[in-house]
C-alpha cells in the first residue's frame, strides 16, 4: 500500500534564530508539493517561533521525557510540546540512544508519553556498522522494535524511522536492495507487533539523505518517507528532497 509519505528534518543541536529565515521556502515548497507531509524538528528553543513561522509545514521536538510534569530539571515533556502546538516527537534516535544511554524500555516510554499527549511518535532504530559487518543488523532491528514500539499504538500515532547508525552524517548509504529488505522486515514487524494498524505505519529511511539521492531511495517499497539532518538545514538542499517525493 502506497503511504503519503513524510519528510521529516532533525536539525539536531543546530540553528539559532537567524536559522529561522531558511523555513519560509521549506513552507512554500511544502505547500507546493501537495501530497507529502513535511516536518521540521528544530531544538526546543526555536519550537515556538517556528510555529510562527509554518504553518503547512508541522512542527516537533526531537525529545522528550516520559513523565508529563514534575521535578526533572532540564527535561522538556510531551505535553508541553503539545502546549506549543507540536504535532511530532521523535523519540530513541541513536544519538540520545548512545550519548545519554537510552534503553529501548525508556524509548517505548517515551513513545506511550508522546502518543499519551495527543502527538505523534516517531521512533528510531538501527544497527551499528559493526552488527551490520556481522550480519546481525535484522535481528538488532527487530528487538528495537520489540522493545521500543507502544504495542497499543495506531497507524495515526506512530511513525518509524529506519536509520542505520553507520549512514549517519557520513554520507554512506546501503544499498537499494538492503534499505528493501529492511524496511520489508520492519513492515512484517509492525503487522506482528500492531496487528491490522501496522498496514499504515510510515517507515522513514534516515542516514545521508540528500538532493541526489532522495529520489531513489523514496522509491523503495516500504520507504514512505525520509528523516532528514543534516540536509534539513537549509532550504537549499531540504527543498529539492520534498521535490523528490512529491
Ligand atoms: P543525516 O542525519 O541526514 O545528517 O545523516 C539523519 C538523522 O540522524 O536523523
Amino acid at each position: 500500500m502506497a503511504l503519503r509519505k513524510l519528510i521529516a528534518g532533525n536539525w539536531k543541536m543546530n540553528g539559532t534564530r537567524a536559522s529561522l529565515a531558511e523555513v519560509a521556502a521549506i513552507e512554500a515548497a511544502a505547500t507546493a508539493a501537495g501530497h507529502v507531509d513535511v516536518a521540521l524538528c528544530p531544538p526546543f528553543t526555536l519550537i515556538d517561533a517556528m510555529m510562527q513561522a509554518a504553518d503547512t509545514v508541522v512542527i516537533g521536538g526531537q525529545d522528550c521525557h516520559h513523565a508529563v510534569k514534575g521535578a526533572h530539571t532540564g527535561c522538556v515533556s510531551a505535553a508541553m510540546l503539545a502546549d506549543l502546538g507540536a504535532s511530532h516527537v521523535i523519540v530513541g534516535h541513536s544519538e540520545r540512544r548512545t550519548d545519554n544511554g537510552e534503553t529501548d524500555d525508556l524509548v517505548r516510554a517515551k513513545a506511550e508519553a508522546t502518543i499519551a499527549a495527543g502527538l505523534i511518535a516517531i521512533v528510531c532504530v538501527g544497527e551499528t556498522e559493526a552488527e551490520r559487518d556481522a550480519g546481525r543488523a535484522g535481528v538488532v532491528v527487530g528487538d528495537q522494535l520489540d522493545g521500543s514500539l507502544p504495542p497499543a499504538a495506531t497507524a495515526r500515532q506512530l511513525v518509524v524511522a529506519y536509520e542505520p547508525v553507520w549512514a549517519i552524517g557520513t554520507g554512506r548509504t546501503p544499498s537499494c536492495d538492503d534499505v528493501a529488505e529492511m524496511h520489508g522486515m520492519i513492515r512484517a514487524k509492525l503487522l506482528a507487533i500492531l496487528g491490522e494498524e501496522g498496514v499504515g505505519v510510515r517507515i522513514l529511511y534516515g542516514g545521508s539523505v540528500k538532493p541526489d539521492n532522495a529520489a531513489e531511495l523514496l522509491a523503495i517499497a516500504d520507504v514512505d518517507g525520509a528523516l532528514v539532518g543534516g540536509c534539513s538545514l537549509t532550504a537549499a538542499q531540504f527543498v529539492p528532497i520534498i521535490e523528490a517525493a512529491a
